[in-house]
């Protein structure tokens, strides 16, 4: 999605204007009428190309593939950046075509989950929601963040994005928590059992959470709850003799009812994952049982919730 990779033609919101048809969305606003039917023949082809100059005049200060790059290890430092390049490349549109039509710039609303209003990216309404979600981030919650951070900094606004970029997608989705330096604690991940190798592990941010709890939980739960998160990471392992693949995860959050709430909603996620899920056990803070992949325990502790799965026996 940078200027080197023929961003043109991936680029949701271009593709948004074909699917809306008499309607569009510029800023986040439903336009309808001849206003946006004027709108829309200069910008349905005009859109791209500020949108691309955008990029390349970024580029000229800051090597985009450089600044991509750097953390592309680490999905949520990764995605913010993206949030950077694209949220400005946006918010810079929607300036010049504001400016264009005579508007005043429209003002973004409200907070939200990262979730986006069904409809403004029709192309995406089918896709699996984890995909959706990822897709469409660091145009709309990039925007969002560009946009606050203008309304603080002016003209610095540019640059800063850039010199101090964001580093989770709780920073982009809540600018305060960018402003303040609020960077994600990752709490230990359970001790890796004897005779499995480790394969891959990462970090986990607000927005996938948002998504888990949107999927098997409600928009309610992962409006109220995702925000909460204080930090979160996960491992694969492998057996080195049976070869299963094992996963431990851990997610802390701001407090312990929270905690509490997540290790409750965390057996309706692996309800909604598996197939099955048999129950061993279950207490307060303890989940034991045993699903499609094997073996898992969930725990709660203080305001971590921990889970190892995939288990060939049952977990102590
Ligand atoms: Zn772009």
């Amino acid at each position: 999605m940078l200027p080197r990779s023929n961003a043109a033609s991936i680029h949701p919101r271009a593709w948004s204007y074909k699917g809306t048809a008499g309607m569009e969305v510029i800023g986040g606003r439903p336009k309808v009428g001849a206003a946006a039917e004027r709108t829309r023949q200069t910008s349905m082809r005009d859109v791209a190309l500020i949108h691309e100059l955008a990029h390349a005049l970024a580029d000229q200060s800051f090597s985009l593939e450089k600044f991509t790059k750097k953390v592309e290890q680490d999905s949520e430092k990764s995605l913010a950046r993206q949030a950077v390049v694209e949220g400005q490349a946006m918010w810079l549109t929607n300036a010049v075509v504001a400016r264009r039509t005579g508007r005043t710039k429209a003002k973004r609303e409200g907070d939200d989950d990262g979730s986006e209003p069904s409809g403004k990216f029709p192309v995406f309404d089918q896709a699996p929601l984890y995909i959706r979600e990822n897709l469409i981030f660091p145009y709309s919650a990039g925007e969002r963040l560009q946009e606050a951070v203008y309304e603080k900094r002016h003209q610095l606004a540019l640059s800063d994005v850039f010199r101090d970029p964001p580093t989770s997608t709780q920073q982009v989705l809540h600018p305060d928590k960018y402003f303040a330096h609020a960077h994600p604690a990752l709490p230990l991940l359970p001790k890796d059992p004897k005779g499995v190798k480790r394969f891959a592990e990462g970090v986990m941010g607000e927005l996938d959470h948002s998504v888990l709890l949107r999927q098997y939980a409600s928009s309610e739960e992962a409006q109220e709850i995702a925000p909460k998160l204080a930090g979160s990471q996960y491992r694969l392992l492998e057996g080195k003799k049976n070869k299963r693949v094992e996963l431990v995860y851990a997610s802390a959050w701001s407090d312990a009812p929270t905690a509490q709430r997540f290790f409750h909603l965390y057996r309706k996620i692996l309800e909604g994952k598996w197939k099955k899920l048999q129950v061993a056990s279950e207490t307060e803070s303890v989940l034991t049982g045993e699903g499609d992949d094997g073996w898992f325990r969930v725990n709660l502790d203080g305001n971590v919730v921990r889970s190892t799965e995939g288990w060939e026996k049952p977990v102590d």
